[in-house]
């Protein structure tokens, strides 16, 4: 079956309702269609419950934490409460601490602005623009595109075995490629970055919403991902991990409800007294809708199953697969491989057509809404095109100015699509 058969094919029902079900668009053929969202990836349409369980609270919403008011006491129970549902979605250790960011980039850079002095940051320069830059004050190891698991872990392992000194390192890996949708061996890429004294953070952004992620398990000890990826809206995010780090480094934000004491010096300076815990990063008046969306969404995917979900996405990419097999010159992007296990992201380039023509014209004539260009992971789209990632100035180069770049269609999935 053809993409615009998979998209078109109104009679088949998604696991789980999501909004803009009906929105229709003109086609330059002539007449509408309904809207195929293909672009999961970019952001997951909202599900119809969260924005139920949304609507259901908002007109009981206050501001939490410092409110005596009765509105102030149930969003401050409704926020905490969203904390510890995120924390069993994830299988956080008791330990752990969730703390609200506004995505992923938002919690990456919450870790790096809480690293100890000297520690080195090591990261594939396969990763996400977000994975990759936040760690500026860190001195970064960048390391080869692996083509296969075993050979991410063999260079993690060698890169960390080759430090000198050995202070404080972070690791910092994907779990799924957004370009490519592989999966990454995180567990085995732990279990090597703690045999060499470092830590791990994992970029769950393209996990979360499509497998089961366990923080115990994996022995991971951050995860980061993003509300709006995860069928809820824009402006919400999590960072789900180790406290100390995060306990000993002064707050990412200053402001109000970071700080615990605030004094004026007689020499009219100001002393402060921050707090511990997820407060101490969390300054300004939170998010708390944002919060409660995710955790809503937390709960209907694991109520859905996300085990089952995957291999309903492993059908449709197949299906899609097969479909634009038959397609001259078509390639599909993939580092570890074509039948690689991967989540519902499959990018593709046709020879001899430019990927924002082909994007454009599936949108334009199908109502088909995907993604083309170099998806925020320039060097590893660049490596898989057939460019030098290097050859234009490496880990998280963004090209020459006013070139051109070549780029990749991509296509993505999730619980809403039919
Ligand atoms: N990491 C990966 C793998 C992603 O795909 C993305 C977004 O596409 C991000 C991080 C950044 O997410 P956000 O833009 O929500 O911060």
């Amino acid at each position: 079956m053809s993409v615009s058969a998979v998209a078109a094919d109104r009679s088949v029902r998604a696991p789980l309702p999501v909004l803009g079900r009906d929105v229709t668009v003109p086609l330059v053929t002539g007449g509408e269609v309904a809207y195929a969202a293909l672009d999961y990836a970019a952001s997951a349409p909202a599900l119809q419950r969260v924005w139920d369980d949304v609507a259901a609270y908002a007109p009981y919403y206050g501001s939490v934490h410092r409110g005596a008011g009765h509105l102030s006491q149930l969003s401050t129970e409704l926020f905490e409460d969203a904390r510890r549902t995120v924390a069993a979605f994830l299988d956080c250790r008791a330990a752990d601490q969730v703390v609200f960011t506004r995505s992923t980039t938002d919690s990456l850079n919450l870790l790096a602005a809480a690293l100890p002095e000297g520690c080195e940051v090591f990261v594939f320069e396969t990763e996400h623009h977000a994975a990759l830059l936040p760690w500026r004050g860190a001195r970064v190891t960048c390391l080869d595109a692996p083509a296969g698991p075993r050979q991410a872990v063999d260079t993690l392992e060698r890169a960390l075995a080759d430090r000198r000194p050995h202070g404080p390192a972070l690791v910092c890996v994907t779990g799924a490629s957004n370009v490519t949708g592989e999966l990454w061996p995180v567990r085995e890429l732990a279990a090597a970055a703690h045999a060499h004294g470092a830590r791990i953070v994992l970029d769950a952004a393209q996990l979360a919403p499509h497998r089961p992620v366990s923080v115990r398990d994996l022995d991971v000890d951050w995860v980061a991902f993003s509300g709006h990826k995860l069928y809820a809206p824009f402006g919400s995010g999590v960072l789900a991990g180790r406290a100390d780090w995060l306990r000993e480094a002064g707050p990412y934000l200053a402001g109000g409800g970071a700080s615990r004491a605030v004094t004026r010096r007689a020499d009219g300076g100001v002393d402060v007294e921050w707090q511990d815990g997820v407060a101490r990063h969390e300054a300004g008046s939170p998010n708390v809708i944002g919060a409660h969306a995710v955790a809503s969404a937390c709960k209907a995917l694991t109520e859905a199953g996300l085990d089952a979900l995957a291999a309903r996405e492993e059908h449709l990419i197949r299906t899609v697969r097969e479909g634009l097999a038959d397609v001259p010159g078509v390639r599909f992007l993939s580092l570890f491989g074509d039948d690689a296990p991967r989540v519902g992201v499959l990018s593709f380039v046709v020879e001899g057509w430019d990927s924002s023509h082909l994007a454009a014209a599936l949108s334009a004539e199908y109502g088909i809404g995907v993604r083309d260009g170099l998806f925020c992971a320039h060097p590893l789209v660049r490596a898989l095109l057939g460019d030098d990632p290097r050859g234009r100035g490496g880990c998280g180069a963004s090209g020459t100015p006013g070139e051109r770049p070549r780029g990749a269609v991509r296509v993505s999935f999730g619980a809403g699509t039919p």
